[in-house]
């Protein structure tokens, strides 16, 4: 049988067996057909001579979102750093269901899965002041829109505590156990703080999973704990899953996060709990953008333009990687971006932190299973691997330059070393470049 498409001689890496073994990968259609060294004619051929052939990445959080960025960008950089498949709808953003699939068919650039947010879910309730708790009257209409949304196909809730800290342990508790009336729906919890307040945010989001059996997920876990507490962090996660409570995280490898200015996150005492003042801070958007930080302008911004994103340069390295090197950590990029503004974690998370994993000593099985397995488990997706019948996602580096390049001030540089990303059967990217047209799926559950 002529295969549609053929890798040759790669070395292919499999994150779960962490086996790395020269060979050919013969796609027909949109399925990985055969593996090995006998896989037939294919009507175009790709020699991977050299490089290695991994699972596209799995990133299991991002951000798609108009309110609040610029999605079809986030989508182009994502995929130019070879990820085919991303979970969008976290921290408490995002739309509908319904919404999603009518701005997601307009430029399907990857393979990509929805959370309903709860501070969505709120909006639409009308409980509009996030300091204040939700009655009882807009939980239920809360609860009722979070069922239909997860009925329509959405992966799971998200919560956006420290954006929403009003919300109240009934409203949490409430909600998540309409989750929990679904199979294989998680939540995701950008905790309620982080700093020096995050070890009880963590321990919030544990006994949620503790006493509704919810799957939580800890969002960007680093961002929030790296201020001398991700040590302790990790151990109570690790003590709650080793208790059989169902936890799980992610990280993104950089030592600075970014907010929206007029969030709660930088409301007054934010230097005491994050240990750092303006002079940490940069605003990367708007018209406020790399202006000088004094209590003066920094007042302005908030007021005048509350939606400008904020860098803040806030995090210990040491304490990031180390959530990153955990054997449970998955990467996730959290991208998001304002037109070519924005964290640079948009174009870099993969790259930079399979780098950092590279460089600890990781093999490239071990490292890439924190970007291929380990998400698609977290979010009991069927991918990450290169099996025959499995779904064809594949992304083809060169492992000698493959390393991020955008920077603070200057966040939109694709990573080196990306020879071809293939997206259900189709080549997507070749040598860094983004090929038409668009052949990604809305993944349902
Ligand atoms: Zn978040």
């Amino acid at each position: 049988m002529k295969m549609d498409l053929v890798i040759r001689n790669g070395v292919i890496v499999d994150p779960v067996s962490l086996e790395e073994v020269r060979g050919d990968v013969g796609i027909s259609g949109d399925r990985i057909a055969c593996l090995g060294s006998d896989v037939p004619q294919g009507e175009r051929e790709v020699d991977a001579r050299g490089l290695l052939v991994l699972p596209g990445l799995v990133d299991t959080h991002m951000h798609f979102e108009h309110r609040i960025g610029d999605p079809y960008t986030v989508l182009r950089f994502l995929l130019l750093q070879g990820v085919t498949t991303a979970f969008a709808g976290h921290c408490g953003e995002g739309v509908t269901i319904r919404e999603y699939k009518e701005w997601f068919r307009q430029n399907p650039l990857l393979n990509m899965g929805f959370m309903i947010g709860a501070t969505t879910l709120r909006r639409a309730a009308g409980s509009e002041d996030r300091y204040s708790p939700s009655t009882d009257e807009q939980i239920s209409i809360m609860e009722g829109l979070l069922r239909e949304n997860l009925e329509e196909g959405a992966w799971g809730l998200s919560f956006g505590l420290e954006y929403a800290p009003g919300t109240s342990s009934d409203e949490l508790t409430r909600l998540a156990l309409v989750v929990s009336g679904f199979e294989k729906r998680l939540i995701s919890i950008h905790i309620r703080s982080d700093g020096h307040r995050s070890p009880g945010a963590v321990a919030e989001a544990i006994d949620l999973a503790r006493r509704t059996g919810v799957r939580v997920q800890v969002s960007h876990l680093g961002s929030m704990t790296a201020f001398g507490h991700s040590e302790e962090a990790l151990r109570m996660i690790g003590q709650a899953r080793a208790e059989g409570v169902d936890v799980t995280f992610d990280v993104y490898p950089y030592y600075a996060f970014a907010a929206r200015i007029g969030s709660a996150v930088f409301d007054p005492g934010f230097e005491e709990r994050l240990g750092k003042g303006l002079e940490a801070l940069d605003i990367s958007t708007g018209k406020y953008r790399g202006v000088a930080l004094t209590p003066e302008t920094f007042k302005k911004a908030r007021e005048e333009d509350p939606d400008a994103y904020v860098i803040a340069h806030v995090m210990n390295p040491d304490e990031v990687d180390m959530c990153l090197l955990h054997p449970d950590s998955a990467i996730a990029s959290d991208a998001v971006l304002r037109g070519d503004e924005g964290h640079p974690r948009a174009a870099g998370t993969f790259p930079r932190g399979i780098g950092i994993l590279r460089k600890a000593g990781l093999s490239w099985p071990e490292a890439v299973r924190h970007a291929t397995s380990r998400p698609s488990e977290m979010m009991w997706h069927d991918g990450g691997r290169i099996i025959e019948g499995a779904n064809a996602e594949l992304v083809v580096i060169d492992p000698d330059v493959y390393h991020d390049r955008g920077e603070f001030g200057k966040p939109l540089v694709p990573p080196r070393g990306v020879k071809w990303v293939i997206l259900n059967g189709k080549i997507a990217v070749e040598d860094g470049n983004v090929t038409e047209p668009p052949s990604g799926k809305m993944l349902l559950r």
